[in-house]
């Protein structure tokens, strides 16, 4: 698959010393070219490279883009880094949790942490929430609770089921993550973060497609990274802020259920929900149903019946 990286001035310049090679033959509007094993690599004047080739993609995550997305600007790829010193900015960071579980709510948070925070919750241990065990989920969460303005989007299976015959699962973490990011922007008033981070999804010109219509949507110095807890420690504690509502749900679903409801969308899931069947309960109530567990249940009951 070609890769195309719309770089701006100065990007272009060090693709341009990094590329150009005097012997090769430029097409029209080309401004460099290279030809490697595996890629080609041409330079347009417009500020658009292409790369080719089975390496294609390789080579053009060697650039490290940013895509930022600035208030009445359209999306564009840009620079290849965050701004210099990004992670002691104050930073309102998003992320969510429970899209891969066929049990539970999908969890959206957002955090913002200000320039003096930063520190302070890295010493806390806050990081990645999937990199620690439930119990330190729930004393740091408080922590960053107490400490930071947040807001949370819990979906419960009921509701989360009734959203999806209109959304497809991206477009709903799209609205989720808005729809925090505005809330926590409105509490913190009159103060701005210095950037918003959301961790990556989908690529932000997907990301703002499905926003289309909505009322209010959160433009302004907007950075998207995937593993964007590694870049500001604002996503990963609303990493783990989403976690906690998380495990709450699990367990307040378990207690309905009465059973542990495990997360995942593995084989013990599928047992699990035919138990839950087999009780008179509503699978809607507990499992989101378009994920392909509902069918091998099905299949499992019609077995056993
Ligand atoms: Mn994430």
């Amino acid at each position: 698959m070609p890769e195309v990286i719309k770089a701006d001035h100065d990007l272009f310049a060090k693709m341009k010393q990094t590329y150009a090679n005097p012997a090769s033959k430029l097409a029209p509007g080309a401004v460099f070219h290279a030809k490697m094993p595996g890629v080609t690599v041409t330079g347009y004047r417009t500020g658009k490279v292409l790369f080719q080739g089975k390496l294609a993609a390789q080579e053009a995550a060697r650039w490290n883009t940013t895509t930022i997305v600035n208030k009445n600007s359209k999306v564009t790829t840009h620079t290849d880094n965050l701004p210099t010193g990004f992670p002691s900015w104050s930073v309102l960071g998003s992320d969510e949790v429970g899209t891969g579980s066929y049990f539970g709510p999908l969890t959206t948070a957002a955090v913002f942490v200000t320039k003096n925070q930063g520190d302070e919750l890295q010493e806390l241990g806050v990081q990645d929430s999937k990199k620690l065990t439930d119990p330190t989920i729930i004393k740091l969460a408080k922590q960053i609770m107490r400490l930071c303005p947040y807001h949370v989007v819990n979906l419960d299976p009921k509701d989360y089921n009734r959203l999806i015959k209109q959304y497809n699962q991206a477009q709903l973490k799209a609205l989720c993550h808005n729809l925090v990011l505005g809330k926590v922007l409105q509490k913190i008033q009159p103060q701005h973060p210095q950037a918003i981070l959301i961790d990556q999804f989908v690529s932000p010109s997907t990301y703002y497609r499905y926003l289309n219509g909505q009322p209010e949507i959160v433009k302004q110095n907007v950075y998207f990274r995937e593993k964007g807890e590694s870049y500001h420690v604002a996503v990963a504690a609303a990493s783990i802020v989403a976690r906690y509502y998380s495990l709450q749900s699990m367990d307040q679903l378990s207690q309905m259920a009465g059973l542990t409801l495990p997360i995942g969308a593995g084989q013990k899931v599928d047992q699990v929900a035919v138990k839950l069947v087999q009780k008179g309960l509503d699978l809607g109530d507990f499992a989101k149903l378009h994920f392909a567990n509902t069918q091998k249940v099905n299949r499992l009951l019609r077995n056993i019946n």
